[in-house]
């Protein structure tokens, strides 16, 4: 059995046909999935999105959720107080079935005002306090950021581990992060032509520290034909990566699954 360890099937792609495409990844070997929350507005409604009452569970994958707000999303909202937000986040954490705390971190790939960089980091802070308040796991969103983050991580020594989702780093960078024992998202960014950086990265990281994602609809795999990416990809990101580190693909699976599982409690 494959996890998904990143995926966000509540996000507006897959209105159309959320539930089918939860089954075949089922049917395709992937049996549990974790969806981290983006906006703070999805902490309340990725829930409604992805309900599953009334249908046969043991046709869908365990879905598993994560409280918080991405580094990109923090300006949005602007009229609600930051003592509302954070009650939205502790409400949030609450739920039996929220396993981390994230998308949370720094992303400096986009243009930012002071105020911008500002907000970010407010709030990377305010949720690395709740996740060492709940003991939670960290699901990190670092895009071109990493030194900063570093620096930010150190100031709050780790109750529980995390992964570094979408790792798209150098080898002197996952140093610090294996250092630091923290896991490594990796997915279709893996696979793609300009890559080869991250491919040298990605032997040289144990598969003891790899999480397999998608960040479907996101980051689509080389070979990906559709539209919007999906766990039915994670097989073959599996086999891609056992390939690179010349090892069985059984091995990556059962590993990987293995990792997200005691990282996550699942
Ligand atoms: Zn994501």
């Amino acid at each position: 059995m494959f996890i998904d360890s990143h995926c966000h099937y509540d996000r507006k792609q897959f209105n159309k046909n959320r539930f089918e495409i939860l089954a075949d990844i089922k049917l395709c070997g992937v049996g549990k999935i974790i969806t981290p929350a983006i906006e703070l507005e999805s902490n309340v409604t990725m829930y409604e999105k992805l309900d599953i009452s009334g249908l046969s569970r043991e046709k869908l994958p365990e879905i598993y959720y994560t409280a918080g707000i991405h580094p990109t999303r923090v300006w949005r909202n602007g009229s609600i107080p930051e003592k509302e937000w954070e009650n939205v986040l502790r409400n949030a954490v609450e739920n039996d079935c929220v396993v981390a705390l994230g998308e949370t971190g720094l992303d400096y790939h986009h243009q930012m005002d002071e105020n911008m960089f500002e907000k970010q980091h407010f709030w990377f802070h305010k949720q690395l306090e709740i996740a060492q308040e709940f003991k939670l796991p960290l699901v990190l969103h670092i895009r071109q950021a990493d030194i900063d983050a570093i620096e930010v991580l150190k100031q709050y020594p780790l109750k529980e581990s995390g992964v570094v989702h979408c790792f798209n780093g150098d080898i002197t960078v996952a140093e610090k992060y294996i250092e630091m024992g923290l896991f490594f998202g990796i997915g279709g960014s893996v696979t793609l032509d300009e890559s080869d950086s991250l491919r040298e990265t990605v032997k040289h990281i144990p598969l003891e520290r790899i999480l397999l994602e998608t960040d479907a609809p996101y980051v689509c795999p080389k070979w990906c034909n559709d539209r919007w990416n999906t766990s039915l990809n994670i097989p073959k990101i599996a086999d891609y990566i056992a390939k690179l580190k010349n090892i069985s693909a059984e091995e990556v699976e059962y590993i990987t699954t293995e990792n997200a599982e005691n990282l996550f409690g699942i």
